[in-house]
Order: C-alpha cells, then structure tokens, then sequence
C-alpha cells in the first residue's frame, strides 16, 4: 500500500513537470528583468560583460597584476628629472628598497603620461625630526605634475590645516590626523580623475579620492586648480595626461612600493 502511494506520487509529479514549461535557468543572469535607468542593460543581465580576473597582490599593499609597478625598491628606471626645463641626470638615492630625496636635486618625475589613476604609494617622513611646520619632513605626490597631495610630517607638528599630510594642498585639509611618527612607513592610496578642458575652457574638474594608512581623508573631493603656495589655485588646460611628480622640497623623505593601474 505505502509502495503504490508512493509510486503513484512521483508518477503525477513526473506528468505534472512534463506539461509545465520549461524552467529558464537564471543562475547565470535574466534576460527579462526590468532595464536598469542607463537603458544598456537589465537587472542581473546575463549579457552584461563579466569584470576581468585580475590578481590581487598578496598583501592589500602590493601591486595586483595589472598594475604598472613605478617603484620596487630596485631602480629609477621609470623616473626622470627636469630643471628649468632641462632633462638632467635623477640624483635620488635608492638604498635598502627606497628612495630617498636629495635636496636641491630637483623633483622627479615618471616617464610615462597618466589621466585618471588609482595609486599606491609609502612614504616616510625622517626619523629625525628637523624643523618644524612645512620645512618638517616635506614632500608631495603632484598628480599631473600639477595637484598635491601634500606628503608632511604631521606627528605633533602644527602647521596650516590645508597644509598637513594628505590635504589637497591649499584647498582641502583631511578631516582627521592619522599621521604615523616619524621615520614610520605610511601609505597612501589615491583614486584621481583628471580635469577635462575644451580648448582652454575647464568643462570638468579634477575629483580626487585619498586614504591615508587605509583611512578615508578625502572623497572624490573636487580639485578647484593648481595647488600653489599662498596663492588660490586655478585651471590652466593641459593634456589629458601629464607625469606624476614626486616633490622635492628639500626634506630627505623616503618612497618606497609605488604602483599606478589607468582607469580608462
Ligand atoms: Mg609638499
């Protein structure tokens, strides 16, 4: 008796599948969800391209597998020097899988041209602390050889709000101080979309990303120009990708684990 139910059971399912249309299988997308508001694809679109397998790095610091990898710890190779305009020969020390400024040799720059970029970078301000205030452990990552990061020794050392480690350098100071001390390594990783111009009409700003040793300083903040000292920065156009620049500013700071990947 219990046999027969049981067989008279999964006859009626089998009959019941049988008549039922097929089941589309979504585990892989739908392809009749409603059209997301950009009307190029559907919710979970099966068509929709699928992002490209990278490598992360080992570690959240280290390059991923697309990443153009500007500094290993090994050379120069990808940096050059201009002073007054004239290409001379780099005089940066590298040692101990660093570099390290030379005052009064000028600041470098990379070779290759970049646009929007996201950027990892670690910097060390000098273990031994001299003066005080901007002369204290000064540098700067210049995005396009133009906006800056400022790079500073911002342990227990007053200076301009827009003027600290990780401002927008006289425009946007970080909303807290996460400074190591000094001689210790920091990171930053920057997220950089460049300005647009139309001839020499500004048609989009540059908008900058920052975390300083993985906190949040500034997000997608609007650039309003060129980050000069004391004067309010403006737009000049320019290519739609220039070098970044690390600045000499006559602190022996410390670079090391610098990795750029071009976001378009
Ligand atoms: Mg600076």
């Amino acid at each position: 008796m219990r046999i027969q139910y049981v067989l008279t059971s999964a006859l009626l399912v089998a009959a019941a599948a049988a008549q039922a249309p097929p089941r589309k299988d979504h585990s892989l997308g739908y392809d009749d969800t409603p059209f997301l508001p950009d009307g190029k694809w559907r919710v979970h679109d099966v068509s929709r391209p699928r992002p490209k397998v990278i490598t992360p790095g080992a570690e959240n610091s280290q390059p991923p597998s697309d990443a153009i990898v500007l500094f290993d710890g090994s050379d120069l190779s990808r940096w050059e020097t201009y002073l007054k305009g004239k290409l001379v020969e780099t005089k940066w020390k590298v040692e101990n899988g660093y570099m390290e400024v030379v005052p009064a040799t000028g600041s470098i720059q990379t070779k290759d041209k970049f646009g929007d970029i996201q950027l990892h970078v670690e910097w060390a301000t000098p273990a031994e602390v001299k003066g005080n205030s901007q002369s204290r452990g000064n540098s700067g990552i210049l995005l396009m050889s133009r906006y800056e990061i400022q790079v500073l020794d911002s342990y227990d050392n007053p200076t301009y709000a827009d003027g600290q480690a990780a401002a927008i350098y006289g425009q946007v100071p970080p909303p807290v101080n996460a400074s190591r001390k000094p001689g210790e390594w920091q990171t930053y990783d920057i997220v950089f979309e460049a300005p647009a111009f139309d001839g020499d009409k500004l048609v989009k700003p540059a908008y900058v990303t920052v975390f300083q040793n993985g906190v949040l300083m500034h997000n997608r903040q609007v650039i309003i120009g060129r980050t000069p000292h004391a004067k309010l920065g403006t737009y000049e156009a320019h290519a739609p990708e220039e070098p970044l620049q690390l600045q000499n500013h006559g602190s022996p700071v410390r670079f090391r684990n610098i990795w750029i990947r071009r976001l378009k």
